[in-house]
């Protein structure tokens, strides 16, 4: 007998079934059984919590994310932004076992604080959470108080911590968490009455675009605005590669994340993923505070812009008064191409707001707008966006479900296109329908991090991206009759 002729099928499909399931996956009675469940969750557009934290703790100088937890879980993290970004994500694991989960996870957490402490020499190192210490109750605060006593790590060594339950929230959760902890720890004791460095605390949010970044800096270069960026990942997720492994690339110096509480001003530009960070924040940080949704487009750039004259003084410089002419000729020039488009977006709170309002500048329309993990108040300011134009019309929120929810959505209700990163690409490969990758993670495209979406260019990117597509298809699609040199 062969190995072959030995495999006995449990279930034989015919080839017809096959073909009837696949068709009626398809329908609005199908439809109705997906957006009735309860109990599963299929491809959910969302990462878990630790990730979250990870990347917050990337943007510090000289530090070491530490996962107490489970090694795979570290891994899938790091190997996450390995993919996105093309980059090493230097970061360690406790590598919590069986008797880990049984005992609790103090031994693990002290003997890694001890080798990771030697052998890396970070700086500081930004501990977090997996599933399992949050599952059996691990005590951080006295854990790490107890590492201290133990001399494994100074007395005064920066060592934050966060609990990023995965079973609760998503990576922006995380994020908001281990920012928060960062803050708490490198600013104690640092308030000084009566100081002020003059200067702005910008608040990016989990963005994992390094473009992002590069572009605020520059815009605050060319206001003049002294600034501390928290935190900043640009130079850790994008370093030049010149023959030298740098295990800290980059990253937000720790003496002016220490000093940010004697700002002049803090700013967040991403208001729901520094949520709690920034509530903090107004407790505590010396100077006005104050909240924007991420710049993107015209209007929130704009927003932006006016926000930072208002609070530094400053009149918008020319040169961006003039980018924002270029941006406003550039979708003159394209409106065309995408004007009445229907689009599906998914994606986190902060730039799911961000692609709603840039589509309705463009007269697109942001038909279904999934959100897997987000609130009342995500879902009423989206709304409130869709609400107060024309092309809002017919869209609609659907706030906690995933992307087998929207392949229904696609499949019963065809849009034009979808916006969001690399999960997405299954359902709009069914239907047949481009899809733009402008969040994270982005697992099959390369370098779409270095180009920025916030502010004017950014607007100028993802216009030129989307219209060149539809363009092509365009091309790709006529007949030959159609087949023109002028588009
Ligand atoms: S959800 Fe839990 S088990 Fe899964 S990777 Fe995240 S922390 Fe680990």
């Amino acid at each position: 007998m062969t190995a072959e002729a030995a495999v006995k099928y449990v279930t034989e499909i015919p080839e017809e079934e096959v073909k009837r399931v696949s068709a009626w996956i398809n329908t609005e009675e199908y439809k109705e059984k997906n957006f009735a469940r309860q109990a599963l969750v299929i491809n959910p557009p969302h990462a878990c919590q630790p990730l979250g934290a990870e990347l917050a703790a990337h943007g510090f100088e000289g530090t070491l994310p530490f996962v107490h937890g489970s090694q795979g879980c570290a891994s899938y993290y790091r190997s996450t932004f390995n993919r996105h970004f093309r980059e090493p994500a230097p970061a360690v694991s406790d590598s919590m076992t069986e008797d880990g989960a049984v005992f609790g996870g103090q031994n693990n957490l002290h003997e890694a604080l001890e080798n990771a402490y030697t052998i890396y020499q970070p700086k500081m190192m930004a501990v977090f959470t997996s599933c399992m210490p949050e599952v059996i109750g691990d005590d951080l605060t006295a854990f790490i108080k107890n590492a201290r006593n133990k001399g494994i790590v100074p007395q005064d060594y920066p060592l934050p911590y966060a609990n990023t339950p995965s079973f609760n929230g998503s990576h922006v959760h995380g994020y908001d968490a281990m920012l928060l902890s960062i803050l708490q720890t490198l600013t104690e004791g640092k308030k000084v009455e009566g100081r002020c460095t003059g200067k702005l605390n910008l608040i990016p949010g989990f963005d994992c675009n390094t473009g992002n970044y590069r572009e605020y800096k520059r815009i605050l270069k060319e206001f003049g605005i002294p600034y501390t960026l928290l935190a900043d990942i640009s130079d850790t997720f994008d370093s030049p590669l010149d023959g030298t492994y740098r295990p800290y690339p980059g990253g937000t110096k720790l003496e002016d994340a220490a000093d940010s509480i004697n700002g002049k001003a803090t700013l967040t530009v991403a208001p729901f993923s520094s949520a709690k960070t920034f509530t903090w924040i107004k407790d505590n940080y010396s100077g006005t505070h104050v909240s924007l949704p991420t710049p993107f487009g015209v209007a929130k750039t704009d927003a932006l812009l006016l926000k930072l004259s208002e609070l530094f003084g400053k009149p918008v410089p020319e040169s961006l008064k003039a980018e924002r002419g270029y941006a406003v000729d550039a979708m003159t020039d394209a409106h065309q191409y995408i004007h009445g488009k229907k689009f599906a977006l998914y994606g986190d709170p902060d730039y799911l707001i961000g692609y709603v309002s840039f589509l309705l500048e463009m007269g697109a329309k942001p038909y279904h707008i999934l959100c897997s993990k987000g609130n009342k108040k995500v879902e009423k300011e989206l709304q409130a966006l869709l609400d107060a134009s024309p092309d809002g019309k017919g869209c609609k929120i659907y706030m906690g479900k995933d992307l087998w929810h929207m392949r229904s959505l696609l499949m019963t209700d065809p849009v034009d296109a979808m916006i969001g990163d690399t999960h997405g690409k299954f359902a709009a490969r069914d239907a047949g329908i481009p899809l733009f990758r402008f969040g994270f993670p982005v697992f099959d495209r390369v370098n779409l991090h270095r180009s920025p979406l916030i502010g004017y260019q950014g607007a100028i990117n993802m216009l030129t991206a989307i219209c060149n597509k539809f363009i092509e298809i365009r091309d790709e699609t006529c007949e030959d009759r159609h087949f023109e040199m002028m588009r």
